[in-house]
């Protein structure tokens, strides 16, 4: 049904060449400067003509999958296209050129995207103040979460506990651990919403936060989420946002008008970067008034028109991150925004309505658990059938050249398929992942042998996920060790 290219390309030492390259044509004088230890004899550098280097590099690329081939509806992770203005605008040679020891006076403009972009995500966010420092989501709850323990320590409360409903992301808990907070999670409602007298039981004057995101990872509003913050505020304790689904109400709510005291960006996520295999991204964080000293430093401010960077906060946690985060991605975030400006909330609603239509197309074929309304994703429960399971599911997408939405995330479903189509897929493009996810359902029954054998049709047929993680081979030095 697709064209996909397939290749069988050997790594780039494996191919044939001259191999002229030897360390008898070094000048004796220089190597004896080296450390006996560090000089390799047998240096296997590959040594191509430039055409079979290029061909190599380009065969490879095209092995590769990403929002410029098709569409990736990887729940959770918000795979939108990436418009290409922000590419040029980041390459531009003021941008790469640039060294963030430069003085403030010589990099103005940077300062004032950098301010711009504070002053645009408190406005979405409902939060009074941002610090664009954390390099992810993951960091950007990590600085939250120790935003959370230096407050509570200079106010002398003994709160050593963090609330996680079992829906969340896999880095929720894990930041609050990392911080240094005990866990305590607590089971959802079987609507996957949050159970308030699962809450109630769990709050205490132990407890220092609850971290929830809403819409949650089922792509539910959290309706009671104003009982929930005031619930958790008569505890004493915070109430953090995970903004990796603010693809699922920017324009039409706030967190901060949810009753939510610290909250993360995903700029890479809602507001585009390309991104996926750990980065690049962006996780700035916005607090309300009451932690805005607690902020990581530095934070850029206006005075008149010139920018300054302001390291003088009372209560900071100091530095998270080198320098001002991540400024490519700050600046690709400025340049979307800035682009789509009041036209922003249409991106939530388109994205809502893709993730209706696609899940009104395939509830007929796959079950969906509850029957609300969905924002921006929704997870269907995958399939047990012979052989088949949602992995097999997920690789046999990759036979008709989709790539897998994401699968066995939230752990409350079972054999989840979390699917995210993002509001830059076309109604075609909808479509035609409709039609192959029904082909498939069809194929299950039909012939499970198949698809419990697949992929087929790519260049690498199935992997052993668990050998590839407990067996680490980085290299093809180390892989050669295997061979
Ligand atoms: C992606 C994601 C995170 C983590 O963000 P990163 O930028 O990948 O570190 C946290 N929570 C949810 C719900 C996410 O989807």
């Amino acid at each position: 049904m697709y064209r996909q290219a397939r290749y069988d390309e050997p790594l780039i030492f494996e191919m044939e060449g001259e191999n002229t390259y030897y360390l008898d044509d070094v000048d004796n004088s220089i190597l004896s400067e080296i450390p006996r230890e560090l000089v390799r004899e047998n240096i296997e550098i590959p040594d191509n003509e430039e055409y079979e280097v290029v061909r190599h590099y380009t065969r490879l690329s095209q092995m590769n999958y990403g929002v410029d081939t098709n569409t990736y509806p990887l729940g959770s992770c918000t795979m939108k296209y990436n418009p290409k203005y922000s590419e040029i605008l980041s390459k531009k040679p003021e941008v790469m050129y640039s060294h963030p020891l430069q003085h403030e006076s010589t990099v103005q403009g940077f300062l004032q995207i950098m301010y711009e972009l504070q002053e645009m995500l408190k406005e979405i966010g409902g939060m009074d103040s941002v610090s664009l420092q954390p390099a992810a989501g993951a960091h950007g709850e990590f600085t939250g979460m120790l935003i959370v323990k230096k407050y509570f320590e200079v106010r002398n409360e003994d709160r050593s506990e963090v609330i996680v409903p079992d829906s969340a992301h896999g880095t929720n808990p894990a930041s609050a651990a990392m911080a240094g907070f005990d866990v305590v999670e607590i089971p959802s409602k079987e609507d996957g919403t949050v159970d308030l007298n699962a809450l109630s039981s769990a709050l205490s004057d132990r407890t220092a936060a609850f971290m929830i995101t809403n819409p949650n990872t089922l792509g539910i509003f959290e309706y009671e989420i104003v009982k929930i913050a005031k619930m958790v505020h008569e505890k004493g304790a915070l109430l953090y946002y995970d903004g990796a689904n603010l693809n699922g109400i920017m324009g039409y709510t706030k967190p901060g008008v949810m009753g939510f005291d610290i909250m993360h960006f995903n700029l890479h996520k809602t507001f585009a970067t390309p991104h996926g295999g750990g980065g690049p991204g962006a996780g700035p964080i916005g607090v309300k008034k009451h932690l805005e000293d607690f902020l990581p430093v530095p934070i850029v401010r206006k005075d008149g028109d010139k920018y300054y960077l302001d390291y003088s906060l009372k209560h900071t946690i100091g530095k998270v991150r080198s320098f001002y985060g991540n400024f490519a991605v700050i600046l690709k975030a400025w340049a979307y925004i800035k682009q789509k400006g009041s036209s922003l909330k249409e991106v939530t609603e388109r994205a809502v309505l893709n993730a209706n239509y696609l899940r009104a197309r395939l509830q007929k074929y796959y079950k969906l658990p509850g029957k609300e309304l969905r924002k921006h994703e929704f997870v269907l429960e995958g399939l047990r059938k012979g052989n088949v399971r949602t992995i097999n599911i997920a690789k046999r997408l990759l036979d008709y050249g989709i790539h897998a939405p994401t699968i066995y995330f939230p752990l409350i479903v079972k054999e989840a398929l979390m699917i995210e189509p993002t509001e830059t897929e076309s109604k075609r493009s909808l479509d035609k992942f409709a039609e192959v996810m029904i082909k498939i359902r069809e194929e299950i029954e039909s012939n499970p042998d198949e698809i419990a054998d697949a992929p087929r049709n790519t260049s690498v047929r199935r992997v052993n996920d668990v050998l590839a993680s407990k067996k680490v081979i980085p290299s093809w030095r180390v892989a050669k060790r295997y061979l």
